[in-house]
């Protein structure tokens, strides 16, 4: 498992994954406790108690029953698995049948989610889904930190006043939703990106499946980004950093990154990581090595 996973740090936030598309997608927040789609389980998720799954295509599901096995196996919880409330059934089928071939079974917490709903993660982070675009009932997920504050207009009151003031039940505090981490997880354009915490995430996770000029009815056709949509759409997003995956196997991304920054300007592109041109996380958990970030093309 060494040296397969790319790692980034962009607004405090550590995002360390592997996408390719059609073959795997995976992308931990480890220090947020989640994990985006689990194409295969690397032994870095293990740890990680959520996995948020955007959909059922096997290039982003496929380590589902791993995962739990192995959780087991090393004596872990059971972990949770959230995801459209249609693939509940097939997955908890799915991990009945591994139990007869395994003649054990592994626990697994496989909750449905409906677009629009908040999943709580940890007192004060939440997942908040929402419908993306992939002509196949699939779901994005926003990390949101949920903070209360005191309300400017009581800033100037003690500690005794506001006391006071709370028992007579004013509301003093003011509650604040900072979004971190939006993933769209496969997806072509659509309302979602009109979503405030879309928008305004710290970082936003996209796809961009496809580079090359005659790509683009392919990428209309498997409901995919081409780098012209997010030549459209980027410029638009607010976001500290935008965090590109899933580009197929042959692409490399000194060209994918070319092709980009000839359809942007700089204000945007300076703000464009490609998840796979990261440093490489070496095979002990948390240890970056420092190597060149040229990523195998083959
Ligand atoms: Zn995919
Ligand atoms: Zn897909």
């Amino acid at each position: 498992m060494a040296e397969r996973l790319f790692e980034h740090r962009l607004s405090d936030i550590r995002l360390l994954g592997y996408s390719v598309a059609g073959e795997e997608t995976v992308i931990a927040a480890p220090e947020l406790n989640v994990c985006f789609d689990v194409g295969k389980c690397p032994a870095e998720i293990l740890a990680v108690d959520h996995i948020l799954l955007s959909h059922g295509h096997m290039d982003h599901a496929a380590g589902m029953a791993y995962y739990f096995s192995q959780r087991n196996f090393v004596g872990n919880a059971a972990g949770t698995l959230l995801c459209s409330a249609h693939l509940v059934e097939p997955f908890r089928d799915l991990m009945k049948v591994w139990a007869r071939i395994e003649r054990h079974p592994s626990p697994a917490k496989i909750v449905g989610v409906e677009p629009g709903q908040d999943f709580e993660i940890r007192k004060g982070l939440l997942a908040r889904t929402f419908a993306v675009n992939h002509g196949y009932p699939a779901l994005g997920f926003t990390l949101i930190d949920v903070r209360h504050k005191l309300r400017p207009e009581f800033a100037d009151r003690s500690g005794p006043q506001l006391v006071e003031l709370k028992k007579q039940g004013v509301e003093i505090q003011q509650r604040i939703e900072v979004p971190l981490v939006a993933f769209c997880g496969d997806t072509a354009e659509g309302n979602y990106l009109a979503l405030d915490h879309v928008r305004k995430a710290k970082v936003l996770i996209m796809e961009c499946t496809f580079i090359e000029e005659d790509h683009v009815r392919r990428a209309r056709e498997g409901y995919h980004m081409h780098v012209r949509d997010l030549a459209r759409i980027l410029p638009k997003m607010e976001n500290e950093w935008f965090l590109l995956t899933h580009l197929s196997r042959r692409t490399a991304m000194r060209d994918a990154r070319k092709a980009l920054a000839r359809l942007v300007d700089e204000s945007v592109m300076s703000r464009v990581r490609f998840l796979m041109e990261g440093q490489r996380v070496g095979s002990r958990p948390g240890v970056v090595k420092d190597e060149t970030s040229e990523p195998r093309t083959s």
